[in-house]
């Protein structure tokens, strides 16, 4: 069944097509003109790279918030577009026929999505289809065209396998220690979001490039942003309205600072993007940011729940939550915030911390 064919039985119409194709590419800021770029791209899709799904220590959930749409969604449908070749959770063969195929996958021009972490050194740890992984993601990384780290543990920070004593750590690092030397895209946040993956392949078909990044390899179009810019509890850190009592319904839309919010330190779309077809997202749902896109989740901002967090203020220090919630508070925390904004957007952004798309 081609490309089109498949939508018209999800009751998509090449219209509808061509709009879901202009909503992902403005989402990555790219200009309209080249829609009709990355759809033909994307036509080529069948005749595209294949793609191999490495996982590697994981829960899956990333493998859960890809597929897991609700209705035919632009993620969905060009996911289905996809032709994933190897993926352990999804393929319906397993044993020798799930090792053929990924032996047959090897040997086409492929992208290599890998979701999970990796043991540094124990081989122990992580073992799939006889092998360990480290040996198997060596393997398929000298080979990929393309590298996609997704989800918070298969990138830098390694996310919670990374705090562990596993000694587990993400894509990039096992393929440094290899001595490989090829560019690794990181997709970090626990899980990853469908549309940033999406996003990412779709930028990668259409321009044959990565696209840019920034210091943590993460592309700026999804990670340009700070959480707090974006927070819709924002209006209350400026006013100074801190939760501090979980059960007063009169706070329940206070700012979550006191309650470990990592929001003024993570950069990711989540405020805009949401997750689960756009239903809702943690601190829309009442829960802290725990900064999970960012590499220093899980093992530097644990405890997530704790009023631990410390931030450099201009013209006044290091403070922690504390401080900022019963000690400035109220009016002063208006001055606060101004301060607090202009030094994350003015020094955390800079432009040195972006590469250009290689
Ligand atoms: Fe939102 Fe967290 Fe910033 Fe408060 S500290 S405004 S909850 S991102």
């Amino acid at each position: 069944m081609g490309n089109f064919d498949l939508l018209k039985v999800k009751g998509v119409s090449r219209r509808d097509f061509m709009k879901l194709i202009a909503a992902t590419t403005a989402a990555l800021g790219l200009p309209a003109l080249i829609v009709p770029q990355a759809a033909n791209a994307l036509e080529q899709a069948l005749n595209k790279p294949p793609v191999i799904w490495l996982e590697g220590m994981d829960c899956t959930g990333c493998t859960e918030s890809a597929i897991a749409t609700l209705n035919p969604s632009p993620s969905e449908l060009i996911l289905d577009m996809l032709s994933i070749r190897y993926h352990e959770t999804i393929m319906a063969g397993s044993g020798k026929t799930a090792e053929e195929a990924y032996q047959l996958a090897l040997k086409e021009n492929f992208i290599l999505v890998v979701e999970g972490s990796c043991p540094e050194k124990e081989d122990r740890y992580c073992m799939v289809g006889g092998k360990p992984f480290r040996t198997t993601l060596i393997e398929a990384a000298q080979k990929a065209q393309a590298i996609i780290a997704i989800g918070s543990c298969a990138s830098e920070g390694a996310g919670i396998p990374g705090a562990c004593a596993t000694g587990a750590v993400g894509v990039a690092q096992i393929l440094r220690n290899a001595g490989i030397n090829k560019p690794v895209i990181n997709l970090p946040c626990c899980p990853v979001k469908p549309d940033t993956l999406i996003g990412t392949i779709l930028y990668y078909l259409t321009y044959q490039k990565i696209p840019a990044l920034d210091s943590q390899n993460r592309p700026v179009a999804f990670y340009g942003s700070l959480l707090h810019d974006n927070c819709p509890r924002r209006g209350h850190f400026e006013s100074g309205q801190f939760l501090k009592d979980w059960n007063d319904p009169i706070q329940k839309e206070y700012c979550l600072i006191l309650k470990g919010c990592k929001g003024p330190k993570t950069y990711t779309d989540c405020a805009q993007v949401w997750w689960n077809d756009k239903a809702n997202f943690c601190i829309n749902a009442g829960s802290p940011c725990s900064g999970c896109s960012e590499k220093d989740f899980y093992n530097e901002f644990s405890p997530l729940y704790s009023k631990q967090e410390m931030f450099k203020l201009p013209g006044i220090g290091e403070v922690n939550a504390d401080t900022v919630g019963t000690v400035l508070g109220g009016a002063a925390a208006v001055g606060l915030g101004v301060h607090f904004v202009a030094t994350a957007t003015s020094s955390r952004l800079s432009k040195k911390d972006h590469k250009e798309g290689m």
